[in-house]
């Protein structure tokens, strides 16, 4: 992973290089069971390097902790491109398309799980899909091996007054809670260390176990 960020600081693939502070790759354990996708870093990402970090990130830790009994350090988090756009415009395609292999390579070398998408972004392009979020969400996918679970941006929950979205946000979130459980990657205890969880159907076999 270390490889993967410092052959990327620098990267000039797409016009968002010319606005940028820095580039924001993600944060979190490497080999995370749960992995956030949110859609691009906004200003105080920019500024500060890590993503999630203004009051939609805010919103994303009081999640994990209410719901998963989870800290940001035992989840991965990343976006769809890793550099802010100007304004806080959308990404475009041409530069969701330039930063696909980046969270390829993430997905490749952390291999959780459980992925929750954040909002129309991240779920259309994990999943090669056109509907918009309200639609897609409700439900998990099976994705890579594990299952990828979308949900709204928290800044939608932010804009929303917390009502319906954060209340749908929160069942998304118990969701993802029980394919980790399914996984083995979360137990009464919290996340089983060393906060490492197997896709589901990439261990071995479960044999007859010891007696
Ligand atoms: N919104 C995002 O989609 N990503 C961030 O990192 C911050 C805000």
């Amino acid at each position: 992973m270390a490889e993967l960020e410092r052959d990327v600081v620098d990267c000039r693939r797409c016009p968002l290089a010319e606005g940028r502070t820095q580039v924001v790759f993600g944060v979190g354990h490497p080999q995370a069971p749960l992995m956030f996708v949110g859609e691009a870093p906004g200003a105080e990402e920019d500024r500060r390097g890590q993503p999630f970090v203004g009051r939609s990130g805010q919103l994303l830790d009081r999640l994990m902790a209410e719901e998963l009994g989870m800290s940001r350090s035992q989840a991965y988090i990343a976006n769809v491109v890793m550099c802010r756009p100007p304004g806080n415009r959308d990404p475009r395609p041409v530069e969701i398309e330039a930063c696909r292999p980046n969270l390829e390579a993430k997905l490749d070398l952390i291999r959780p799980a459980v992925i929750m998408t954040l909002g129309n972004f991240a779920a259309r392009t994990l999943l090669g899909a056109t509907e918009g979020i309200t639609r897609l969400r409700g439900r998990s996918y099976p994705f890579r091996g594990g299952v990828l679970v979308p949900t709204y941006h928290p800044s939608a929950a932010l804009r929303s007054g917390e009502g319906r979205v954060l209340a749908e946000m929160r069942a998304d979130f118990i969701r993802a809670k029980e394919a980790l459980v399914a996984a083995g990657a979360l137990g009464p205890a919290g996340v089983v260390e060393p906060g490492v969880g197997e896709p589901a159907g990439a261990g071995p076999a479960p044999g007859p176990g010891p007696r």
